[in-house]
């Protein structure tokens, strides 16, 4: 289980949340304000939204394959 930093955009406080290795979160509620965090449109999780890493898929697929996949 990883753990990334979430910045709330409501109250702006960064707080740690467990990030998934194999699923997204895409709510994640502000401890400090409350606000329910919903990912942003074209986002698939808070973490690639609001957070300082993105999750585990998005990193998986932003590292270039050694044979890049025909379009
Ligand atoms: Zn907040």
């Amino acid at each position: 289980m990883a753990r990334d930093i979430i910045t709330c955009p409501e109250c702006g406080k960064p707080s740690e949340a467990e990030m998934p290795t194999d699923a997204c979160l895409y709510f994640y509620e502000c401890p400090g304000c409350h606000t329910r965090l919903k990912a942003l449109p074209g986002d698939c999780c808070v973490f690639c939204s609001y957070g300082t890493m993105l999750c585990p898929p998005r990193q998986e697929a932003a590292i270039p394959e050694a044979e890049p996949t025909p379009v």
